[in-house]
C-alpha cells in the first residue's frame, strides 16, 4: 500500500435545511447529516466507514463523489481540491471515482443489455474508439468473472451476485482510482457476499484500487478493511487501524457496536453494552458530544462541549473527552469477533479467497440464473 493519500476529507459538513410552507417556503431548520468529518484514504488502502442506519455514512459518500455538494469542508482528491468543482470539471474528475451501489438492479438500466451498460461509461469518458469498446467489455466481463456471452444478456437474466459484479464492471470500465462501495453486498445472500468481496479484495490488488467501504455489518468490515473509521449521528467518534479497533475499542460508542456480536460463551451477555434509548434525531442533536444522552460514562462536561477527534496512539483517534481515562475494553485475541457465528462468517470469507484465483469463472457461473 502506498502511504500517498488519494483521498483527503477535511471538516466536511452537509445540512439539509428543512422547510415549511407550500408556496411561500420558510427554513424552521437542518438536518445535520454530517458534521465536521476529517479522514484520509491511502492508494490500495480500504477505509471502512461504519455505524448505524442514518448515521450519515452514505451521504458522506456520496459528498465525496459530490453526488451531494457539501454545506462546507474540504475534499482533496489526488491533491486537487473537488469540493468546489462546477459540474462540468466534476463530471471529467468521476471517471477516477467511481460508486457500487447496495442494489445493483435499481442502478442498471433494464432496458439495455450489459455490454451496453458496461461501453455506456467509457463512451461519456472518451475511452477507447467505438471499435475497442466491445473487445474492453468482454475483458471486463472476464475480470469480475462473467462470460463473454453475457454482454447480449439483460440485467434481469442474472442473479443477485451476478448482478453486482456487473455493477463492479460498471466501475472498473474508466478504470477508476477510487470507489465507494455502498453496502455492496448487504442485499446478497452470506454465499455470495464472500465472492463478491473477494472479488473486490482481487481487483483492489490487481489495479491498485481505493475502497470507501460503507457498511454496516462488522463481520464484512473485518475482513475488507485495513482501516475502520466508526460514525455516530452524523460525526465520526473513532478512527484506528482494523486490529486495533476490533480489539481495543476505545470510545463507548464502538465499544457498545462490537459487544454486541454475538458470542457462543454464556456469560458473554455479562460484558455486552446494551445502549439505552433511539438514536437521537439528527434535526435536532444533543449538544455537546452526541452520543451523551446514550452514554454509560457522561459526565456534565459531555453535555456542554462538544469533543474533537484526537490521537490517542498513532493513527488511533477517538472522540471522547474521557478517552484517556476509561478504561480500554479488551475483546480478547482477535476481538470478540474471534469466535461464534461471527468467526464461521469471516472462515467463509477466508475460504472463498482461497479459491477464488482458481474458480473465478466457475464461481460465477454457478451463481446461477434468475
Ligand atoms: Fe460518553 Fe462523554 Fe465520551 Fe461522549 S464524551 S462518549 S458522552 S464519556
Amino acid at each position: 500500500m502506498n502511504a500517498a493519500p488519494v483521498l483527503e476529507v477535511d471538516r466536511l459538513v452537509k445540512h439539509f435545511p428543512v422547510t415549511r410552507g407550500v408556496i411561500l417556503q420558510r427554513r424552521v431548520g437542518e438536518v445535520q447529516a454530517v458534521d465536521d468529518v476529517s479522514f484520509s484514504i491511502a492508494r490500495g488502502e480500504t477505509l471502512a466507514l461504519v455505524g448505524e442506519s442514518g448515521c450519515g455514512k452514505s451521504t458522506t459518500g456520496r459528498l465525496i463523489l459530490r453526488l451531494l455538494d457539501p454545506s462546507s469542508g474540504s475534499i482533496r482528491f489526488k491533491g486537487e481540491e473537488i469540493a468546489g468543482l462546477d459540474h462540468g470539471a466534476m463530471r471529467r474528475m468521476r471517471r477516477h471515482m467511481q460508486i457500487i451501489f447496495q442494489d445493483p438492479y435499481a442502478s442498471l438500466n433494464p432496458r439495455m443489455t450489459v455490454g451496453e451498460i458496461l461501453a455506456e461509461p467509457m463512451a461519456v469518458h472518451g475511452i477507447g474508439t467505438p471499435e475497442d469498446r466491445p473487445g474492453r467489455v468482454r475483458d471486463l466481463l472476464g475480470v469480475v468473472g462473467l462470460l463473454p456471452e453475457h454482454a447480449r444478456r439483460y440485467p434481469h437474466q442474472f442473479s443477485g451476485g451476478q448482478r453486482q459484479r456487473i455493477g463492479i464492471a460498471r466501475a472498473l470500465a474508466v478504470n477508476p482510482d477510487l470507489i465507494v462501495c455502498d453496502e455492496p453486498v448487504s442485499a446478497l445472500d452470506v454465499s455470495i457476499q464472500a465472492q463478491v468481496i473477494n472479488l473486490l479484495q482481487n481487483l483492489q490488488q490487481r489495479f491498485g484500487l481505493s475502497y470507501l467501504f460503507i457498511a454496516h455489518d462488522l463481520a464484512v468490515v473485518k475482513h475488507i478493511s485495513d482501516r475502520v473509521a466508526v460514525m455516530y449521528l452524523g460525526r465520526l467518534v473513532e478512527i484506528a487501524d482494523k486490529r486495533t479497533l476490533y480489539a481495543t475499542p476505545r470510545h463507548p460508542y464502538t465499544q457498545a457496536l462490537l459487544s454486541a456480536i454475538p458470542r457462543p460463551d454464556p456469560n458473554a451477555d455479562r460484558t455486552r453494552i446494551i445502549l439505552q434509548g433511539d438514536v437521537p434525531s439528527p434535526l435536532n442533536p444533543p449538544t455537546g458530544c452526541r452520543f451523551h444522552t446514550r452514554c454509560p460514562h457522561a459526565v456534565a462536561r459531555c453535555s456542554a462541549e462538544t469533543p474533537e477527534l484526537r490521537e490517542l496512539a498513532p493513527g488511533h483517534r477517538v472522540a471522547c473527552h474521557l478517552a484517556d481515562t476509561l478504561a480500554p475494553t479488551r475483546m480478547g485475541a482477535g476481538g470478540d469477533a474471534a469466535r461464534g457465528k461471527f468467526a464461521e462468517r469471516l472462515a467463509l470469507f477466508e475460504a472463498a479467497k482461497q479459491g477464488m484465483a482458481r474458480r473465478e469463472p466457475a464461481v460465477a457461473a454457478s451463481e446461477g440464473f434468475a
